[in-house]
């Protein structure tokens, strides 16, 4: 063998050796922790919104051994208690007490609750004002990133008949927000900064990871039930645990138990409640799966990327005619989140005390750059009255007008439903036509 070959053998040997080394050396970035990650994150309104899904959660848990963690927005401070006298925020503490007992009693150890304030109402938009949308949905956007949830399941973002909660509703327009934001790393870029020495005091950078959930559903409180049939999976509550030896609609019978001061439902209705079945609403998927198929189907272990959603989308250029405040917000919300089949779901509809009054904004866009002259007609039920009776509007270029009416229903239409149309003409031309069904019953809560 010549010097030369046993030189170059030599230096062979030598990088392999290094390379080793290096290789032995390598450090990796230690994954996130595994503690709390989990499957399902339950994104709710109050201290008791979970036990709408119980039945389901806790078959999960114990069938599939998948794991589930709550978020609640509020903590329940304006609601009555049934219980005792505790009120307001002693009322908050007591009912948070409760979630965690009853969530533990079905295999749910993880809850957060988020400093949201109960708001009761109809309106949305209110409670997302009351909670500081901003900071609420950083906190939601943070536990998605701390959770790491495969599916998240929430409340319909929708202005429905029913008990029509707007904390309900704002829980899900935060989760569906937090499902398009947490995998987006400009989304509160500080929460998913590197902190520079872990181990030291004074620290900034959160360290956690963006998250892409892969899978939304809802769940609502609407009267009209029988419309969800096919818009998303359904679960019987049927079925026998075998470690308890009892239905799973008994367990979530008996996590509602721990829920005290809430408890203002005869057995009756609760029997009713807990038997029916669990049924989801399709959101939206970015693993594919058919909207009625299994809540994991099409699901793989491994994370997927970042998926932006369509966005806010600019209106055509022309002058329209539609129902404002919530409803106008969700029909801009479902395009930009691609959730804009829940239109699908509901004409729009509203209830009202036929005691008291009904609220109905109306909204006149023009989004050309001349202004418009529209007049608005109003065709309501025999006794009905709106205020103010304006019937002609001036809209700037590029501006919209907020038509804020109070509408009276008479009383002999109690207990029935009625439709109330309005039609806008702008030279000459309908440009367009909104009808509201109502329903001319109380719900308790105020509009
Ligand atoms: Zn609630």
């Amino acid at each position: 063998m010549k010097l030369r070959n046993v030189m170059c053998l030599w230096a062979v040997a030598l990088f392999t050796i290094q390379a080793v080394r290096a290789q032995q050396e390598a450090q990796s970035n230690p994954p996130p922790d595994a503690r709390y990650k989990v499957d399902v994150l339950i994104v709710v309104g109050h201290p008791d919104d979970d036990v709408e899904v119980a039945p389901y959660l806790a078959q999960l848990i114990e069938e599939q051994h998948k794991r589930a963690a709550v978020v609640y927005a509020t903590r329940g401070n304006s609601g009555g208690n049934a219980a005792g006298p505790e009120q307001a925020s002693a009322l908050a503490d007591v009912r948070e007490m409760e979630a965690r007992h009853s969530l533990a009693s079905y295999g749910i150890t993880d809850a957060w609750f988020l400093h949201g304030s109960d708001t009761p109402g109809g309106d949305v938009l209110r409670s997302l004002e009351a909670w500081g949308h901003g900071q609420a949905l950083e906190e939601v956007v943070r536990l998605v990133r701390i959770t790491r949830p495969e599916v998240i399941l929430t409340w319909l973002p929708n202005y429905v008949v029913g008990e029509n909660h707007e904390d309900h509703q704002g829980a899900g327009v935060l989760a569906t927000e937090a499902f398009d934001l947490a995998g987006n790393p400009l989304v509160f870029p500080e929460q998913v900064t590197a902190p520079r020495d872990r181990l030291n005091i004074s620290n900034y950078g959160e360290g956690l990871r963006p998250w892409q959930p892969k899978k939304i559903y809802y769940f609502s409180d609407a009267i009209h039930f029988e419309f969800f049939k096919g818009r998303g999976p359904e679960y019987p509550t049927s079925a026998i645990s075998r470690s308890r030896k009892i239905a799973y609609s008994q367990i979530a019978a008996e996590a509602w138990s721990h829920y005290k001061t809430q408890n203002d439902f005869t057995d009756v209705q609760l029997k009713e409640f807990t038997e029916g079945p669990v049924r989801l609403i399709w959101g939206k998927s970015l693993v594919g799966g058919s909207p009625t198929g299994d809540v994991f189907g099409g699901i793989a272990p491994s994370p997927i990327g970042y998926v932006a959603p369509a966005g806010y989308q600019k209106p055509p250029a022309q002058v329209s005619f539609e129902l404002g405040g919530p409803w106008a917000f969700y029909r801009a919300f479902w395009r930009a989140h691609n959730i804009e089949h829940l239109a699908d779901l509901y004409a729009p509809e509203a209830q009202v005390d036929p005691k008291q009054s009904l609220w109905v904004p109306l909204l006149i866009r023009n989004d050309t750059k001349s202004p418009k002259q529209v007049t608005v007609q109003a065709v309501l039920p025999k006794g009905w009255r709106q205020k103010p009776d304006a019937k002609a509007f001036e809209i700037a270029p590029n501006d919209d007008f907020p038509i804020q009416l109070t509408v009276v229903p008479a009383e002999w239409d109690k207990n029935t439903w009625q439709t109330l149309t309005w039609v806008a003409k702008s030279d000459g031309q309908e440009i367009g036509t909104v009808k509201l069904r109502v329903d001319v019953v109380g719900n308790g809560l105020p509009q």
